[in-house]
């Protein structure tokens, strides 16, 4: 019998995505916005080392990923239409009428 991991709990933050892969559920530390993805600290490393040449813009999310624009609020949603994780400000203002789905 397979063991099924337990979806861990949401608190605004999504776990790492490249462990979660491997049913893991790590912590997030940093989200790459180039490859819309959250990751692990473990995760960021490999990735910084694997994306030595700065195209790749990482996020510290050490107190969860906040909105760029509106720095009070965290990156929920992640907007198909542009391409970028937004905020539910973002969403309602500069994305009302894009494709939206939720990280
Ligand atoms: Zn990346
Ligand atoms: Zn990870
Ligand atoms: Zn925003
Ligand atoms: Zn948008």
């Amino acid at each position: 019998m397979k063991s099924v991991p337990r979806r861990m709990e949401f608190r605004g933050e999504p776990p790492c995505k490249i462990c979660s892969y491997e049913q893991n559920y790590s912590k997030t530390e940093a989200f790459c916005i180039t490859c819309n993805i959250t990751m692990c600290s473990i995760c960021t490393t490999k990735h910084k080392s694997l994306f030595t040449n700065d195209n790749h813009v990482v996020l510290s999310a050490k107190y969860g990923i906040r909105c760029q624009i509106h720095t009070k609020e965290y990156i929920s949603i992640y907007c198909n239409t542009c391409n970028v994780p937004i905020c539910v400000v973002c969403s309602m203002i500069k994305c009302s009428d894009h494709v939206r789905s939720s990280l």
